[in-house]
């Protein structure tokens, strides 16, 4: 007789697989489907240090203590170790800790239909997989949901390589989170389509240097960026001497919170992208045992209905919809802010004590926090940068102006 699965998981990228990993290691069956093996994720991964769980220590490729933006000419040093994973050893150490519970099956869904108390899950192939409760961990366009992007998508896009440099292309020994420096490009270009260099140096003369986009609607095209780090290095007088790789970024950083259904989400196909630095990985290493808590006790009293209800619970409770709400409104003021006025803006957010801009960029950070971080920007920030700020409150007077609103009268 066939053991019955307690949770089907789409998608085998890190919120899927740190979802099935502490599923099965709570004692559920958990079945895995993706198109691919298990393989080492492609994209490079980073992280504050700070915000991984302990347990990813052992799978970290690099820390740079040396951690830097620069929003003028000046480095301001950002005393906060930034972590680089090691993809190959963060995928073994999920595997692991999944242990024998979990069955990875290669296969493409293409749909679900609720069949009494569960779910049959189809593949392209024909396959039919049954299991208890559904969890779409399908990515930034999910598979069996769809995330919701109020205005449209707006991307973060980036252009990067890992190459070996004669002369050092960013500070040997460190990283640069954001440096809005741009020799490269003229005064119109910056103030249309801003971009950063965002480089680790990864040991000996290999980096990697990422021309990004922070956010923008449509996002900017991969020629684009790639045309501008190449001046960019050309203009810094370190072209690359050999290159590894090429990395392409592209990905929705606006999700509004998803409405709760039968099916559970994750990841970044449950809107878990931050929607103003775009980091998501971090933050799902640490929601997995939250979601899997709330879905096995659940599972256990109520039934695959009643977990579904405590995940969605668990994921997305009051507080953290608040909180999406005073983000995208942060979100519409960077799209509306004339390029120019960018590293202003980030100067002032990195003038603030440091626990405030951690706390802004942290995955469950409650709305009133947000709020208050956004006004004590606005007013440390120039005139010109306030505006936009103004402007982006005054037209997204929906529920992001309100939910702006009660946090400063209950500041
Ligand atoms: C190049 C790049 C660099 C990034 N860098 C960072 C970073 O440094 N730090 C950070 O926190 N975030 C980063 N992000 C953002 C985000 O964290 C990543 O996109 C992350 O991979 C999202 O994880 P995920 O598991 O939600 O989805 P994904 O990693 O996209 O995984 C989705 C999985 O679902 C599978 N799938 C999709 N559809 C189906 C289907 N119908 N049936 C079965 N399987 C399906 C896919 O094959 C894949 O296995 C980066 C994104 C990109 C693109």
């Amino acid at each position: 007789m066939r053991v019955p699965t307690d949770v089907l998981v789409v998608g085998g990228g890190p919120a899927g697989l740190a979802l099935a990993a502490e599923l099965a290691g709570r004692g559920l069956r958990v079945r895995l489907v993706a198109p691919h093996p298990p393989r080492p994720f492609p994209p490079t991964y980073g992280a504050w240090l700070d915000e991984l769980p302990a347990w990813t220590l052992a799978c970290l490729a690099e820390v740079w203590t040396d951690v830097r933006v620069y929003t003028g000419e000046q480095p301001t040093p950002l005393l906060r170790p930034y972590a680089l994973l090691g993809n190959a050893r963060l995928l073994g150490a999920l595997l692991a800790r999944a242990g024998e519970g979990l069955t990875w099956t290669v296969g493409t869904v293409r749909g679900a239909e609720q069949v009494g108390e569960g779910w049959e899950v189809h593949g392209t192939g024909g396959e039919t997989w049954r299991a208890g409760i559904v969890v779409d961990a399908g990515g930034h366009m999910g598979s069996l949901t769809r995330p919701r992007h109020p205005g449209g998508a707006a991307l973060q896009t980036a252009f990067g390589l890992v190459a070996h440099f004669d002369r050092p292309p960013a500070p040997p020994g460190g990283m640069v989170w954001m440096d809005y420096r741009s020799p490269h490009l003229s005064a119109a270009e910056v103030r249309e389509a801003p971009t950063f260099l965002y480089a680790m140096h990864l040991g000996g003369s290999r980096y990697l240097v990422e021309e990004t986009s922070l956010i923008a609607r449509p996002g900017l095209p991969r020629a684009l960026l790639e045309r501008r780090l190449r001046a960019r290095l050309a203009a810094l007088g370190t072209p690359p001497r050999e290159v590894e790789a090429e990395e392409w970024v592209a990905f929705p950083m606006n999700a509004a919170a998803p409405c709760p259904g039968p099916l559970l989400a994750f990841g970044s196909a449950a809107g878990l992208v931050h929607p103003v630095s775009g980091f998501q990985v971090a933050g799902a290493l640490r929601d997995a045992p939250i979601l899997a808590g709330a879905v096995t006790g659940a599972l256990g009293q109520g039934g695959p209905a009643a977990a579904a209800r405590a995940g969605w619970a668990a994921l997305w409770p009051p507080e953290r919809r608040a909180s999406r709400e005073v983000a995208l409104l942060g979100v519409e003021a960077l799209l509306g802010m004339p390029g120019e006025q960018l590293p202003a803006f980030f100067g002032a957010f990195f003038r603030l004590p440091a626990p405030e801009w951690h706390a802004f960029l942290a995955h469950r950070t409650d709305a009133g926090t947000l709020a208050r971080t956004m006004l004590r920007v606005f007013a440390q920030a120039p005139n010109a940068v306030r505006l936009p700020l103004a402007r982006a409150a005054l037209e997204h007077a929906g529920p992001s102006g309100r939910a702006l609103r009660a946090a400063w009268d209950l500041r």
